[in-house]
């Protein structure tokens, strides 16, 4: 590709509202630009990254067997409704109405769609299992989009969902897709690791993170020193080994709301500066309260509060009395909604509480005579025990340490959740009728990009893994108006266009300082320039990865870069 021909709007300052490194290496070097708030347009380059990515991530899926398809983004509440997501999926669903005022979602996630048709098409066991992938736009209205293509309200991601006869098969395809996302970051370069997300206290074993580990992650990863274990902190604070958690929550009785909550008196209950703050979420089941706890940068949903719920041996009657109990928005159960002034961030942990008492400006009406002697304090809380660095390692090998991820990846056994509700069912070998076990799994394939530009860069720009570099050579001739310099950077473009080398040409006539600068800037791994020692047919030859430079003669060119 000639630079004359396409479109690399390169900027010098760093823009004003970028805050990390890859938004703003990205902005700058010409590979995306912002169109409203999260949501962006992916110029040339950016584009030609993403289809890398894209493509290590269909190979992947390829080799174990997943099928590729694409379904709407538009999305017809009904389908939510029978999930009870519609109402438990909050704020962050985009929801439009059409001219016949029929309601409908911008696709955040596909299971409601997937399952359904999957309940339509498959009707027995001998298609199962069945795994299916897409590579699509999602919709999300975050709370706080930014960080650039790390955390977008419109975002291109892979999902798959696989369909199952037992658990077995389910346990099966987890695997087969664990060890895809194993090569699929590994290929793109990253430093990652696959940890225990929110249901580890049930055992760690039904949903992983992969985390590309980076300084601007908004997830914290607790590890151990010296064995496998590693977990999202949210979970590795519950897990249920630690004795202190499990006595101080049954000892609760006090409960003091969200609604009464400062940061001081969160930070106080969680023995830690916050900077952010916490969410806390409380709801009553039966005669018990459950306060679900966060710090991170988690949304609470009702996956996360399914188990959370298991995990403590509480049961809701059904999905709908949890979707009533979530409330309309995320950020709010129950009677008890989440005030603003407190940074609504993560689950964090999980208490339940017999007997408790609780009461906010909004609930006291629901539960003035529940308790009327109780004071409204939170000491009971200052038991409560939460991860940190130092700590043993609930394994019971090493310590713990705490780095900080970016989740570019998920793993998640949903079991027959959302195939009831939907009627996913098949007939099994004995004809009789019995319901399908899910499994879904998700790629951030454009956050993907900037967590690679977060571990590739320095000072002077990106510096591209090969598999995902959007060309693998740049061509520069220092002086165009000189015959000898066009015609050799001419003839090497030809012939690398010729062997399938991929290259950017950067034809303009530009000074060599501003040509050097955009090609650091770019990142692509080696840079061929062409100058003075052109009429001996040489020219230089410089990894961007660590500036090695040598001269090559003409004829040495083609084999080295192969
Ligand atoms: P997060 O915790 O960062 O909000 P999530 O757990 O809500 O992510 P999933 O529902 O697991 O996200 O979606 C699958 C993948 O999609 C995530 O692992 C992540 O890589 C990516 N993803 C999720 N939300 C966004 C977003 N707003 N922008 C870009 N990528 C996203
Ligand atoms: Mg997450
Ligand atoms: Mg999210
Ligand atoms: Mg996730």
């Amino acid at each position: 590709m000639r630079h004359s021909k396409t479109l690399i709007p390169t900027l010098k300052e760093v823009p004003a509202d970028a805050e990390i490194r890859s938004h703003q290496l990205l902005v700058r070097a010409g590979y995306i630009r912002q169109t409203a708030s999260g949501i962006y347009s992916l110029l040339p380059l950016g584009n030609k990254v993403l289809k890398n990515v894209e493509k290590i991530v269909h190979e992947e899926m390829e080799k174990i067997g997943a099928v590729e398809m694409l379904m709407p983004a538009l999305q017809p509440s009904e389908l939510w409704k029978e999930t009870g997501r519609w109402n438990s999926y909050g704020r962050e669903l985009m929801r439009l109405n059409d001219r016949h005022d029929r309601e409908f979602a911008l696709g955040a996630t596909h299971e409601e769609v997937t399952t359904s048709l999957i309940a339509d098409e498959v009707k027995s066991y001998k298609k199962l299992p069945l795994s299916v992938y897409q590579i699509q736009t999602k919709y999300r209205d975050e709370k706080r989009p930014r960080f650039g293509l790390l955390r977008g309200r419109e975002f291109v991601m892979k999902d798959a969902y696989s369909f199952h006869t037992s658990q077995e098969s389910l346990d099966e395809a987890y695997q087969k897709f664990y060890t895809a996302y194993q090569n699929i970051f590994s290929r793109c370069g990253l430093n990652f690791r696959a940890v225990i997300a929110d249901s580890g206290a049930m055992g760690g074993k039904d949903t992983h993170e992969f985390m590309a580990l980076s300084e601007v992650g908004e997830d914290t990863i607790a590890y151990s020193d010296s064995s496998d274990f590693a977990a999202n902190i949210e979970m590795a604070s519950v897990h249920l080994d630690y004795p202190e958690n499990t006595e101080a929550m049954q000892e609760l009785e006090i409960v003091d709301t969200p609604g009464y909550k400062t940061m001081e008196q969160v930070s106080q209950f969680l023995h830690e500066p916050l900077e952010k703050g916490i969410k806390s979420l409380l709801f009553k089941v039966d005669e018990r309260f459950v306060l679900v706890l966060s710090r991170g940068d988690h949304e609470i949903n009702d996956i996360k509060l399914k188990h959370a719920l298991e995990a403590f041996d509480v049961e809701l009657a059904s999905q709908e009395e949890a979707s009533q109990l979530f409330g309309a928005e995320v950020g709010s159960i129950g009677p008890v909604s989440v005030p603003d002034e407190i940074e609504v961030i993560a689950d964090h942990a999980v208490a339940v509480m017999k007997n408790a008492y609780c009461g906010t400006n909004e609930n006291d009406k629901h539960y003035k005579n529940a308790n009327p002697d109780r004071d409204f304090n939170i000491s009971s809380f200052h038991d409560l025990r939460f991860i940190k660095e130092g700590d043993p390692s609930p394994d019971g090998q090493g310590t713990i340490q705490f780095a900080k991820g970016i989740e570019v990846g998920q793993v998640f056994k949903l079991g027959t959740f959302y195939a009831e509700k939907l009627g996913a069912s098949y007939l099994n070998e004995q004809g009789k009728q019995e319901t399908m076990t899910m499994g879904c799994y998700g790629v951030g394939v454009s956050r993907t990009i900037a967590a690679i530009v977060e571990q590739y860069n320095d000072e002077n720009g990106i510096k591209w893994p090969k598999e995902i570099t959007p060309y693998q050579v740049h061509l520069i001739a220092v002086n165009p108006k000189n015959d000898e310099q066009s015609e050799l950077a001419e003839e090497i473009y030809q012939q690398l266009e010729a062997n399938n080398i991929s290259v950017l040409y950067d034809d303009r006539k530009e000074r060599p300082g501003v040509k050097f600068a955009d090609s650091d800037l770019i990142g692509l791994p080696v840079r061929v320039t062409v100058g003075k020692k052109a009429a001996d047919g040489y020219v230089e030859c410089k990894l961007r990865e660590n500036g090695e430079q040598e001269d090559l003669h003409l004829s040495d060119l083609l084999p080295k870069l192969h």
